[in-house]
C-alpha cells in the first residue's frame, strides 16, 4: 500500500441504477468498516438516463471514498468495467454489480483468499435466485460450449464478481482489444486463482438489462473473441459436404452407366442445391462475423470515454467540478 492508494478499489458499474445505489453503499460501508483498511468505491455511470449520476455525486459529496467517473454515453457492461479497472488505484479491485446481486459481505472471504496468495479469486454462485429455469439452462450450455471450443478455461457460473489484484489489473491494461468480453480476459491472464462460492439473491430493485436476444449476441461474442473453432468447424463441414456429394457423383454416374440415362431425380437435386445453399450461408455468416470483428478491432477506437470525473485524488483528471 502506498500513502495515496486505497487498499480495495470496488468498481461498480451502474446503467440507470438510481434505486440501488443508496442501499448498495449503506450495505458497502458496513462491510468495509469491518475489514479495516482502506478503499474506495468506483462507480461508472454507463449513460443512464434516470437520476443514477445525481445519486452517485450525492454520494460522493458525503463520502469521498466513492469516485464517480460519467461515460459520455451507454457503452455496455463490458466497456463501463473496463473504464473503472483502468480507474481503480487499490492494491486489489473488486468489480460489483450495482443491484445487490454480489452480496458485498462476500468481499471478506475474497480478501482472506488474496492474503492466503492469490491473484484471483472467483466468486462463483451455487445458485441463481430470481432467474428463470430456460436463463439457467442457456447459461449452463454457453460455459459448455464456450469451454469445448477455446483453450482458455472459462469457469462455469462466475460472473464479473471476483478478485483481482494489482499484477492481474495491471496485465488486463496491456490486452489491446477493443471487444471486450471480460469473462474471457479474466481467464485468459491466469495467475494464481480460487474460488469461493456464494448464493446469488434477486436483483434488489429495478429489472434487469439483459434480454435473450442481448445475451445471444453476448455469447457470440465471448466465442468469437476466444475460439476458433466456429471457422475451422466451416471449412470441416465444407470438406465433409463435398465428400458426400463426390459419393453422390460416383453414384450417379455408375447408376447412369448400368441403367442409361433417365431424366428424374429433381427431388434430390432439390435438397442438395438447398443443402449445399444453406451450408454456404452459415459458413459465409460464420466468416462474417469473425471479419465484421477484426475491422472493428481495426479501428482501434477507444473501448470508454470519460466525460468527467468526480475525485479528491488531484492525480486524477477531473474536467470540471
Ligand atoms: N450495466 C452497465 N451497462 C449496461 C448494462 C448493465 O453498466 O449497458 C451494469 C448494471 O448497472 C449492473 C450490471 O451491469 O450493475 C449488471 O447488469 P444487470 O443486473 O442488468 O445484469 P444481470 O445481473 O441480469 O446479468
Ligand atoms: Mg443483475
Amino acid at each position: 500500500m502506498t500513502a495515496n492508494n486505497p487498499d480495495v478499489s470496488l468498481v461498480v458499474p451502474c446503467h440507470n441504477e438510481a434505486e440501488n445505489l443508496s442501499a448498495l453503499y449503506t450495505r458497502v460501508l458496513a462491510v468495509m468498516e469491518k475489514t479495516g483498511g482502506s478503499w474506495e468505491m468506483v462507480c461508472i455511470n454507463d449513460g443512464s438516463t434516470d437520476d443514477t449520476l445525481e445519486r452517485l455525486l450525492a454520494l460522493h459529496r458525503g463520502d469521498s471514498r466513492v469516485v464517480v467517473i460519467d461515460l459520455s454515453r451507454n457503452f455496455g457492461k463490458e466497456a463501463a468495467l473496463t473504464a473503472g479497472l483502468d480507474h481503480a488505484c487499490g492494491d486489489v479491485a473488486i468489480p460489483l454489480d450495482a443491484d445487490l446481486q454480489d452480496p458485498p459481505e462476500l468481499i471478506h472471504d475474497l480478501l482472506t483468499k488474496w492474503q492466503e496468495g492469490y491473484d484471483v479469486v472467483n466468486a462463483v454462485r451455487l445458485s441463481r435466485d430470481g432467474e428463470s429455469c430456460l436463463k439457467r439452462a442457456s447459461a449452463h450450455a454457453f460455459y459448455r460450449v464456450i469451454n469445448r471450443m477455446s483453450e482458455v478455461d472459462i469457469p462455469a457460473d462466475t460472473g464479473d464478481f471476483r478478485l483481482l489484484s494489482r499484477p492481474v489489473l495491471e496485465a488486463l491494461k496491456m490486452l489491446p482489444e477493443r471487444r471486450r468480453f471480460m469473462k474471457g480476459l479474466f481467464a485468459w491472464v491466469g495467475f494464481r486463482t480460487t474460488s469461493v462460492y456464494y448464493h446469488r439473491e434477486p436483483r434488489y430493485a429495478g429489472k434487469t438489462k439483459w434480454n435473450y436476444w442481448r445475451l445471444w449476441n453476448f455469447a457470440v461474442e465471448g466465442i468469437t473473441s476466444f475460439s476458433q473453432v466456429p471457422l475451422q468447424l466451416a471449412s470441416h463441414l465444407g470438406l465433409f459436404v463435398s465428400l458426400l456429394a463426390f459419393l453422390y457423383a460416383v453414384y450417379l454416374i455408375i447408376g447412369t452407366m448400368i441403367y442409361g440415362n433417365f431424366v428424374k431425380g429433381y427431388p434430390s437435386m432439390m435438397v442438395a442445391l438447398l443443402f449445399l445453399g444453406g451450408v454456404q450461408l452459415m459458413a459465409l455468416g460464420v466468416i462474417g462475423e469473425y471479419l465484421g470483428r477484426l475491422y472493428e478491432e481495426s479501428k482501434r477506437r477507444p473501448v470508454y470515454l470519460v466525460r468527467n470525473t468526480w475525485t479528491n485524488d488531484p492525480n486524477r483528471q477531473i474536467y470540471r467540478k
